[in-house]
């Protein structure tokens, strides 16, 4: 039977990975052979040139994708990622663990990604705006509300949506606030979206140290990165009452034992961009933060930042993953034979995002508003219930947790695709 080659097109170590966790999970379910490869690999990829006028009157020519990963169980969900080294085959990978995540938390949503090869701080407000007008110029026709909903990812805010929304509302001839996620609150943007990551990353953290009997009060948290996803977790476990001894940005961080003041230090990023000698503590590097003997670590940033040479290193007792896939395969496997760490998978962990941008969409498309509270009392409920039905497939198969969210994602996603038939 010939194989599959799709994904030479997409081939990279983080593909690769994403790949080998389905793979894994399919093995582990006896998923059917006829249905894997359609259900592992992207749907579409959509790839773009991004022609921009720099304030100098210079043109620079960005490049961007858009990979749709599923279509199946309504349209396709997932961010849209600014950075210098974002490829086709990382775009795929975050697209895949969409779908994995809106699936397993129950959302009527595949998964999608977008992103664009650029660091976004070179550019001049200017210019960050012309560049995301014109990204989503090239995907009108590709997006909308019953179609694709990007949102934020690393890189990119509530602005630069509006932007987004507003280009594509100017082409529809009126405002269509559905077909994007994240907005700021006064063009549709719900409640609670800005914190929610971060949010359900901290009320799943609380919830499984109560599971491990510890008290928060007594737990010591350290965070690598500090954008939206780790300064809201920071700030949200530092309210639940942990203690938050070290945080970092793509520059290094800050470390001090008796604890960091969370609040002060998003001012200082506020002004100064960066954490680099924020005073609130010493200085510390990305890689000794991973390292750092804690109750709680989260990496929050980017992939496969815990690796085969840190993993026998850690020295934490919870592993958070508020980043999508930061922990590589080989790592995951030291973590697991250690046995000494429980861990949170991405896509579990950091689903509140997703969770309050499909609240977002529900709003937008009734035009009916809802409070913050009800937005974050209904994102805890479903949090709590993916979390539920995670440790009973890990109970009943005696899987990994990885293993058991992966599965219960992966398994959904596929039972659609076999009761539509072959098109979706
Ligand atoms: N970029 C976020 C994620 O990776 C949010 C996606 C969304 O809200 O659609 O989950």
């Amino acid at each position: 039977m010939s194989k599959a080659v799709i994904s030479s097109l997409y081939d990279s170590d983080v593909f690769r990975m994403a790949c080998r966790q389905f793979d894994q999970a399919a093995d582990a379910i006896n998923l059917a052979e006829d249905i894997r490869d359609r259900t592992k690999y992207p749907r579409r990829c959509i790839a773009v040139s991004l022609p921009v006028r720099r304030d100098d009157g210079s043109v620079t020519v960005f490049e961007g994708y858009r990979v749709q990963h599923s279509l199946s169980t309504g349209p396709s969900k997932g961010g849209i990622r600014f950075h210098e080294n974002v490829t086709l085959g990382e775009v795929a990978a975050l697209a895949m663990w969409m779908s994995w995540k809106c699936s397993l938390v129950g959302l009527p949503y595949g998964g999608a990604k977008g992103g664009v090869i650029v660091n976004p701080r070179e550019l001049s407000p200017t210019e960050l705006e012309h560049l995301s007008r014109r990204y989503m110029q090239e995907l009108i026709g590709f997006v909308g509300p019953q179609l694709d909903i990007p949102a934020p990812d690393v890189g990119t805010n509530e602005q630069i949506m509006a932007w987004m929304m507003d280009t594509y509302s100017n082409h529809m001839g009126h405002i269509s606030p559905g077909v994007v996620t994240g907005k700021p609150i006064s063009l549709g943007g719900s409640q609670g979206r800005r914190e929610a990551t971060g949010f359900g990353v901290a009320h799943l953290v609380g919830k499984y140290l109560e599971d491990m009997r510890i008290p928060i009060a007594k737990a010591t948290v350290a965070i690598q990165g500090f954008g939206n996803v780790g300064s809201e977790t920071a700030l949200a476990l530092s309210a639940m009452g942990a203690r938050i001894i070290a945080v970092s940005d793509y520059m290094g961080g800050v470390h001090n034992a008796k604890g960091l003041n969370i609040k002060k230090a998003m001012a200082y990023v506020q002004y100064a961009g960066v954490l680099k000698d924020f005073e609130g503590g010493e200085a510390i590097s990305n890689e000794q933060l991973l390292e750092l003997e804690c109750t709680v670590l989260v990496p929050a940033a980017l992939e496969r930042v815990i690796t085969e040479k840190n993993a026998p290193k850690l020295r934490c007792r919870l592993l958070a993953e508020a980043a999508n896939g930061p922990t590589t395969n080989a790592a995951n496997k030291i973590i697991e034979n250690r046995g000494d760490i429980e861990l949170i998978p991405d896509v579990l962990c950091n689903s509140g995002g997703v969770i309050v941008s499909y609240f977002e969409w529900l709003q937008n498309l009734q035009s009916f508003y809802w409070g913050r509270d009800e937005v974050l009392e209904k994102l805890k409920g479903i949090l709590d219930k993916a979390k539920e039905s995670v440790e009973y497939q890990k109970r009943k198969f005696k899987f990994g947790r990885r293993l058991a969210a992966l599965t219960l994602g992966i398994a959904r996603v596929a039972e659609a695709k076999q009761k539509r038939g072959l098109f979706p």
